[in-house]
């Protein structure tokens, strides 16, 4: 009985061994270890990324170190040198401030570790090699035209009242969602069937520090008892999910939505669980899904060709200028969701799971 376990188990053994010797994995487990370094998980979508990242990593035969930083900037440098230190090949950053990252990346230069700039381009360093994002400016004009759809601005109807919001003006991403956005609405603000009755438009006036929910809600707030008493507004333009939450509850806690009040069209950004839950509930209006999962592959492709002295996979080499050079890039293409798409969008694909929307 003994004798037999044993042979049985040599022979697990052997089989093992004999498997994993035959499949690529194995090898591939070797292939060494990539640095990824994500800003916060207060927000559902990057623990998304940080998740897809690790498992496109591992699928490709890497380690992977994957790092959150709370969204504070000391916190991020320190674990980017931490992953330098350790030997990582590649360094995959989504940066919390894409400026402040140099010094950081001259040490990985010097080392001969490569950058890819996730999601967010890092700015005012040579040491970029690539950079995997989505069209951003699409993102802004999707967000933009949802707006213009919900006010039937296409139709003539108008003029109707509303309020600009930005993202965090340390973060690149945040012009280009911003400048996307006002293609769309600046002809009808020109038209006067859009009126902005604060008068603030451009980033200096509208960003939002760290993409702060609780910072659009106080600005929301001061918003409405500054310039909305009689006059009522009807759309707020919102660059993310995060602060369409604040906004919403800014606008709800002055009336909006119950009593005879409609909720003014709020846009958002990144499809996360309870911006979806608001929009079926009828009180956000639109998002715009990225699919976090299929930026993750592009990205691990990335890393695998570069370490693999392949061609990098790139479909844009114009767009993005860091202030040094244009880093090459490969951008994917976002999706506009509302009421009507959410369930093929993002449950049919499996991004959501349904029970997570009950
Ligand atoms: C990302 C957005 C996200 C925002 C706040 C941006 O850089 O592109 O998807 O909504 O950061 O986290």
């Amino acid at each position: 009985m003994i004798a037999r376990r044993t042979t049985l188990k040599a022979l697990a053994a052997g089989l093992a061994l004999g498997f994993a010797m035959a499949t690529p994995m194995a090898q591939a487990q070797d292939k060494g270890l990539v640095g990824v370094s994500m800003p916060t998980k207060s927000s559902t979508r990057w623990i998304s990324d940080g998740n897809s990242m690790v498992s496109a990593l591992q699928a490709k035969g890497y380690k992977a170190d994957l790092q959150y930083a709370d969204d504070d900037i000391p916190n991020q440098l320190a674990q980017i040198e931490n992953m330098i230190t350790k030997g990582v090949k590649v360094l995959v950053i989504a940066a919390i401030d894409g400026t402040t990252l140099s010094n950081a990346l001259q040490k990985a230069a010097d080392k001969g570790v490569k950058v890819v700039s996730y999601d967010r381009l890092i700015v005012g360093s040579k040491n970029v090699d690539y950079y995997a994002t989505f069209d951003n400016f699409q993102v802004g004009v999707l967000q933009a035209q949802s707006l213009e759809k919900a006010l039937g601005l296409k139709e003539g109807k108008g003029p109707f009242n509303i309020e600009l919001f930005g993202g965090s003006a340390d973060d690149n991403n945040a012009f280009f969602f911003y400048d996307g956005a006002m293609s769309v609405l600046k002809p009808y603000i020109d038209k006067g069937k859009l009126v902005v009755q604060s008068k603030q438009l451009g980033m200096t006036k509208v960003s939002t520090l760290r993409w702060d929910g609780a910072v659009a809600q106080a600005r929301m707030e001061n918003l409405l008892s500054a310039y909305y008493g009689k006059v009522k507004v009807h759309a707020v333009l919102s660059p993310y999910d995060g602060l369409s939450i604040g906004i919403l509850s800014a606008l709800k806690g002055v009336g909006y939505g119950s009593g005879g009040q409609p909720m003014p069209f709020v846009s958002g950004q990144d499809a996360e669980v309870p911006s979806v839950k608001s929009i079926i509930r009828g009180e956000q209006y639109s998002t715009v899904f990225k699919d976090t999962r299929e930026l993750a592959k592009v990205t691990a492709g990335m890393v695998d060709a570069m370490l693999s002295g392949k061609k990098v996979e790139i479909n844009d080499t114009k767009t993005y200028n860091n202030k040094v050079k244009v880093v090459p890039s490969y951008l994917l293409k976002p999706v506009s969701v509302d009421k009507s798409n959410y369930k093929a969008v993002l449950v049919d694909s499996g991004y959501i799971k349904e029970e997570q929307l009950k």
